[in-house]
């Protein structure tokens, strides 16, 4: 997802960040509960009508569980003013308690550890409509510019159940997916992965139908209905034949023929970087929609509207950002941090944004340079606030965190790689994170043990430092008697960093720490740089 507004917001709400306040309902969405955490969810039909004149959504949906231990009571979500109408099992009818945004069912069947249940929910409603997508959720029911209808879901923020009845969390992906999407007969209606085929109704309807074989995270599972055309090509990637379809309104066609031109160039630059695209089973897609765009696994939204940059604006002030379609490279980005590696918790969200605005300067330099690529990385730090520590509150669906996810994440990011000083090992770091955790969810202390263990560095306090505190570390110094004088301030007791300077127009790493470091500098003068690829302020102390 995308984010200049939602910086904008979070300075706004400042204040307000200081003092969160959760609800009962925040902890019932954000938290594995008890009647969460004994099953775990294999597969959903998920079989809905969509009235493009009433604005409903009506269906059901065939949830399939392991059982992992024995229980009786199990939690669907499903947000109002969305109403379950029945849920059965095995033709049952069974009894249900609301309790806001949750249902509470009780299943008379005996749940038996190792075994798979079914549940059939029947729902309908009026769902919310989005205020501002992608950021807050619901449907968007908009016109094209020929005034056809053109419509989406949006669930960022666990916002699924706004519009279907699922487990509404992100710790447990569904394992695989059918998605069945009935709609007047002149619309196209486009879900995640692969078509299996379209059923032509007597009521002048359609119901197309849509497969899923890989784990999907929840927010990812959207749908799209517009006056669509498409086509396709073959990407031959490291995995072999790699489908994309792009799904486009019927007047856009031409200008998307030439601006999807770079999805071949994202390709080919995130699988050298981050190894396979995730999802071969499933394919590939960028479907067209009323709103920026969202990195729906293997249905990637784009609204960008045929041009460079995020809406014409580089993300880095420096050019390099105005050289690619920034929905296509960062959403697609995505695919492989934030759908194939996955948050088990949103306060963990920097997982998926940092790696994937650092992912936007790796395509940079792949195509432009190692120069260019460095360039986009610095630009991104003039949009750094360290207003709130990047990572959250845990098991409260903590949605206010802050838009440093992006810049300071890929800023931290692209540090590290200095202090690796060997691009290889680290590309090779990167590889191995799609690889070690495939289609996985993930904690925050998985991420940076892999990446420490792959280093072979003790990166703890780095880590503390930069996701957990929004101080920065400055590098101050003073000059005497031919001594050069250094250490960390700003920064935790023990944060030691090493540091590559330019002293007196040479190259040399330093390793301050937050005590004085004293270094012979053969040398009646002292000029001194810290390398640009450091995110680090240097003051220069002349009262010592
Ligand atoms: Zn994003």
């Amino acid at each position: 997802m995308r984010i200049f507004i939602v910086s904008i917001l979070i300075s706004l709400m400042g204040l307000v960040c200081q003092a969160q306040e959760y609800t009962r309902q925040d902890s019932l969405r954000g938290s594995i509960t008890s009647e969460r955490e004994w099953w775990d969810v294999s597969y959903y039909h998920l079989d809905i009508a969509v009235n493009v004149e009433k604005q409903t959504v009506q269906g059901s949906n065939t949830i399939r569980y392991k059982v992992l231990k024995p229980n009786q009571l199990m939690q669907v979500d499903l947000q109002p003013p969305m109403e379950i109408i029945n849920i059965t099992q095995d033709g049952e009818e069974l009894k249900l308690r609301r309790d806001g945004n949750a249902y509470f069912v009780q299943l008379e069947k005996k749940q038996i550890a190792d075994s798979y249940n079914e549940i059939i929910v029947l729902y309908g409603g009026k769902p919310k409509v989005a205020p501002r997508p992608p950021w807050d959720s619901g449907l968007v029911w908009e016109k094209d510019s020929l005034d056809k209808d053109f419509i989406s879901s949006i669930s960022w923020g666990a916002n699924s159940s706004l519009w279907w009845p699922c487990k509404d969390q992100m710790y447990d992906e569904v394992d695989s997916l059918k998605f069945s999407i009935n709609v007047r007969k002149d619309l196209v209606a486009v879900g995640n992965g692969r078509l299996l085929g379209v059923d032509k109704k007597k009521n002048n309807t359609k119901t197309y139908h849509w497969t899923v074989s890989n784990p999907i995270n929840i927010y990812s599972v959207n749908f799209n209905i517009g006056n669509y055309t498409n086509f396709a090509e073959v990407y031959n990637g490291e995995k072999g034949a790699l489908d994309c379809t792009y799904y486009v309104l019927k007047q856009d066609l031409k200008k998307a023929k030439e601006q999807f031109k770079q999805v071949p160039l994202m390709l080919e630059a995130f699988e050298y970087w981050f190894g396979p695209y995730p999802f071969y089973e499933d394919s590939y897609k960028l479907i067209d929609v009323p709103y920026s765009g969202m990195e729906h696994q293997s249905a990637i939204t784009y609204g960008n509207g045929y041009q460079n940059g995020y809406r014409g604006n580089d993300a880095s002030n420096t050019g390099w950002g105005d050289k690619f379609d920034f929905i296509i490279i960062h959403e697609s980005g995505h695919e492989w941090f934030a759908n194939n590696i996955t948050f088990k918790d949103v306060a963990d969200i920097w997982i998926h944004e940092s790696f994937t605005t650092y992912s936007e300067g790796l395509f940079v330099e792949y195509h432009y340079g190692k120069e260019a690529g460095d360039d986009y990385q610095i630009g991104l730090r003039g949009r750094i606030e360290n207003d709130r520590a990047m990572i959250g509150d845990y098991h409260v669906n903590d949605l206010n965190y802050t838009g440093d996810n992006y810049p300071k994440g890929a800023t931290i990011l692209h540090m590290l790689r200095q202090i690796v000083n060997d691009d290889e090992k680290w590309r090779g770091v990167l590889r191995g994170l799609g690889s070690e955790f495939y289609h996985q969810t993930v904690t925050t202390e998985q991420i940076e043990n892999y990446i420490a263990e792959e280093l072979e560095l003790d990166l703890d306090i780095f880590w503390d430092q930069y996701l957990r505190t929004t101080q920065i570390p400055v590098f101050e110094y003073y000059y005497a008697k031919g001594k050069l004088s250094y250490k960390w301030t700003n920064a935790l007791e023990d944060f030691t960093m090493p540091l590559k300077i330019e002293v007196n127009g040479k190259e040399k790493w330093i390793y301050p720490k937050t005590d004085w470091q004293k270094m012979d500098i053969n040398s009646e003068e002292l000029t001194l740089k810290v390398d640009r690829n450091f995110y680090v302020p240097a003051f220069f102390s002349n009262s010592n």
